[in-house]
């Protein structure tokens, strides 16, 4: 038997130990923890719709309509009307034919890649690419080549090299971990050019940029350039859930082939609804992206004059590169004392010697608990070195 202690032992020394935060609380900007109420950023209910009072309601009703469980899956007796309504819709809100809804947006990515992909094909793939992009790709049997972060030349050089039969380009919309937003233009030209497949993980830029919230692909006007749009409902959409939209051929495609598509049960009658619901609520409130847009650009500059290096991106995600897996931990517990809870984050999420704090905004936030933030961080910045 393999000695696991001996292994927990190994992690916890390189400060790479992970455990479970229990929240007891709605997920909102102030939740509960241990009895301990704390701001956190570190969300991805950057809208605050995991609990908005209409889709919680429509919720509530749905579960009076259909019970709590789908009971099947999706090919045999878990397919709702709920579940055809809600594909229609994100195939509208992303201006594609079909759509296609899995149990997460992990499920989508292992699901669309391994599906379509197999040993005859080359997958260029982004580094910081999220980690169910590389378990897709990897499933998948293709050969797997990684390009230099949001990098044009080097994903050139390796086209260049590697092109084979068939050929993948995948990348996340915005970057999970880092928050910046891909090159989509320059990977649709090289995508023309060398007739290549494309792929965009957008689970973080969905309710966040683009026409009418509806993600990164939009922000670029690229919506029929890019192949194959991913996305997650667990993230601004505040639900659970993932999806590909795309063609019809796509979508029809996957439904017949998709294994974590097929082999599983559906997402049930509530989720369903939350995020139909959800997706109206983003469609129709530019008004609520203004205000947070501002917010971000407002608590990015703060940062920044404050000595932290951020980039001026517009996206929520705000990372505060920290360097070692053990500081980042102890800056993170520190900050938590004083009622903050922003997750470290460490090897293998990140290269190591790059671990984080990554704070995440949300629109409902107020400007008073982020400026008790900002100082805490200056204070406790400045005493671990961090600035
Ligand atoms: C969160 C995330 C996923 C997975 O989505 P879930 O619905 O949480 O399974 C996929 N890709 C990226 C870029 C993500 O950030």
């Amino acid at each position: 038997m393999v000695n696991l202690s001996q292994k927990l032992s190994i992690l916890d020394k390189n400060g790479l130990y992970r455990d479970c935060k229990y929240i007891c609380s709605e997920q909102k900007p102030i939740i509960n923890i241990d009895g301990k109420n704390v701001i956190v950023l570190g969300s991805n209910n950057y809208l605050g719709l995991c609990n908005h009072d209409d889709i919680k309601q429509a919720s509530k009703k749905a579960i009076d309509m259909y019970g709590v469980g789908s009971g099947g899956s999706r090919l045999t007796t878990g397919s709702f009307d709920l579940h055809n309504e809600l594909e229609q819709k994100i195939a509208q809100f992303k201006g594609t034919e079909k759509a296609l809804v899995y149990g997460t947006g992990y499920m989508a990515n292992i699901g669309v890649i391994s599906a379509l992909c197999n040993k005859d094909w080359v997958i260029f793939s982004d580094k910081y690419n999220h980690a169910s992009i590389v378990d897709g790709c990897l499933l998948s049997g293709a050969k797997l080549v990684r390009y230099k972060h949001c990098d044009i030349e080097d994903l050139t050089v390796k086209i260049k090299t590697h092109l084979g039969k068939n050929n993948l380009i995948v990348t996340d919309g915005i970057f999970s971990m880092d928050g910046d937003i891909a090159p989509l233009n320059d990977i649709v030209e090289l995508s023309l050019k060398y007739n290549i497949i494309t792929m965009v993980d957008d689970a973080h830029g969905v309710g966040v940029l683009g026409e009418n919230g509806s993600g990164t692909i939009s922000h670029f006007n690229l919506n029929d350039k890019i192949h194959i749009h991913m996305g997650t409902l667990s993230k601004s959409i505040g639900s659970i859930g993932g999806y590909i939209a795309g063609k019809k051929d796509l979508i029809d495609y996957l439904r017949n082939t998709s294994r974590s598509f097929i082999f599983t049960t559906s997402l049930p009658p509530a989720s369903i609804v939350a995020s139909l619901k959800a997706i109206d609520i983003i469609q129709n409130n530019n008004k609520m992206r203004e205000n947070f847009q501002h917010m971000i650009k407002w608590f990015r500059k703060e940062l920044l004059s404050l000595g932290f290096e951020v980039a001026q991106s517009i996206t929520p995600i705000v990372p505060i590169i920290v360097g070692s897996a053990e500081k980042t931990v102890q800056f993170s517990n520190i900050l938590f004392d004083k009622g903050i809870y922003i997750p470290a984050i460490r090897p293998p999420s990140v290269p190591r010697g790059t671990s984080r704090l990554r704070a995440s905004l949300m629109a409902t936030h107020t400007y008073e608990d982020l400026k008790y933030v900002l100082k805490y961080l200056y204070q406790y910045g400045k005493k671990l070195g961090v600035i």
